[in-house]
């Protein structure tokens, strides 16, 4: 593997950049326009919207840009290529692909803070879309802390590498048929992950471009709470089609989400959905919710920011026992209120992206 021990010969890292001049500015805002008439055949909305274009620049009478998209990559890298072509002053378009080999949908699950669930619903999503026969990865990126192995229970396991023609890649891990890979296994045992920004910045990048994760439908990518280095080097360096937040009901946890969904808005990925955790708890006899921790809070945001709230999960005691066994919930108890959520939730990411877990749709349209 590359080693991460001399971060400072780097010559990648972000510059400053000088303020464009009238006529650059008026041709990146011309490029815009004609890139908007895209659309991304499977989320139906266009790809400048959908923050699939990144790193635009035009240089004298050249274009580059970054183009981050799943599914269809080379028929929209065409599209931009055609597009860009009716521009009469641009003698060419540099359009770098950025995607992750093999995988379809590259999600990812953020929390305004720590401590509100973001792993075990990031967790719990790829078991209820695995239950759906859809095959998912998961890159445990929370360098604060990495608890996935554990969920999955995995957490002795070590890393290995693999040649590739394009290099060496890591290898997943696999449990439950959840391809899993997690800075947490880079650390040893009960020590902090303590990085300073450049390695952090080198290792996080390759965590993203470098494991060799086979055909997913499904990517989810853990990050780290707030919205510091390590969340914007994700974002920025990953082909996320859109985010999905995880908050509690508490009145507390609200600003945090508000800045975390304009951070990633700044950034121009779309928030996806809300999911309220530890929402209520079920009485065991009569069935009754009581809200213990507040209530209202993922409603409010959900309402003020245009964001839909996808589902609000209960409180289960049975979450931290199975989490500490490595057995996720829907996988174990499949038809407890908490699973049927999840499961619902899955069904819908299936249906947004098109994702048959029978037959191809290309093989349903000719069968
Ligand atoms: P985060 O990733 O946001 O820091 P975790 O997913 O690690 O949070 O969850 C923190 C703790 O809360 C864990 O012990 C987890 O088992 C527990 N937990 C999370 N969601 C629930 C829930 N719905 N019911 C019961 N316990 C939960």
């Amino acid at each position: 593997m590359p080693s991460h021990s001399s971060p400072f010969q780097r010559s990648d890292l972000p510059q400053p950049e000088p303020a464009p001049d009238p006529l650059t500015l008026a041709r990146k805002t011309e490029v815009t326009q004609h890139l908007k008439r895209i659309h991304e055949p499977i989320l139906g909305n266009d790809i400048v919207s959908l923050g699939m274009v990144r790193n635009l620049q035009v240089v004298n009478d050249y274009v580059y840009l970054r183009l981050y998209v799943g599914r269809h990559q080379y028929a929209l890298q065409r599209q931009v290529q055609q597009t860009l072509s009716e521009l009469i002053w641009c003698k060419k378009v540099y359009v770098q692909l950025c995607t992750i080999p093999g995988v379809r949908i590259t999600l990812a699950v953020s929390s305004g803070k720590g401590g509100v669930g973001k792993s075990t619903t990031a967790v719990n999503l790829a078991a209820a879309l695995s239950r759906t026969g859809a095959k998912v990865g998961l890159l445990d990126a929370d360098i604060y802390g990495p608890n996935v192995p554990q969920m999955l229970g995995l957490s002795q396991s070590t890393v290995s590498v693999t040649e590739t023609p394009d290099g060496q890649r890591f290898l997943p891990l696999e449990a439950h048929g959840i391809k899993l890979m997690s800075v947490g296994l880079l650390a040893e045992r009960d020590h902090p992950l303590a990085w300073r920004g450049p390695v952090m910045h080198k290792i996080l990048t390759q965590f993203i471009h470098e494991v060799e994760w086979g055909e997913l439908d499904y990517l989810l990518i853990d990050l780290p709470p707030g919205t510091g280095d390590a969340q914007i080097t994700i974002v920025q360096e990953s082909p996320i089609c859109g985010v999905i937040m995880v908050t509690t009901p508490q009145q507390v946890a609200v600003s945090d989400v508000r800045r975390s969904v304009q951070m990633f808005r700044r950034v121009g990925v779309p928030v996806l959905g809300l999911i309220e955790n530890m929402s209520y708890l079920l009485c065991e006899h009569c069935g009754e919710p009581t809200p213990i921790f507040g209530r209202g809070g993922g409603t409010q945001i959900a309402t003020e920011l245009h964001v839909p709230l996808w589902g609000q999960i209960p409180i289960d005691p049975r979450i931290c026992e199975l989490g500490d066994q490595g057995e996720p919930l829907p996988l174990k108890l499949p038809t407890a209120p908490l699973s049927l959520i999840f499961a619902q939730i899955a069904n819908g990411l299936n249906a947004t992206f098109g994702i048959s877990t029978a037959l191809e749709p290309e093989l349903q349209e000719t069968a």
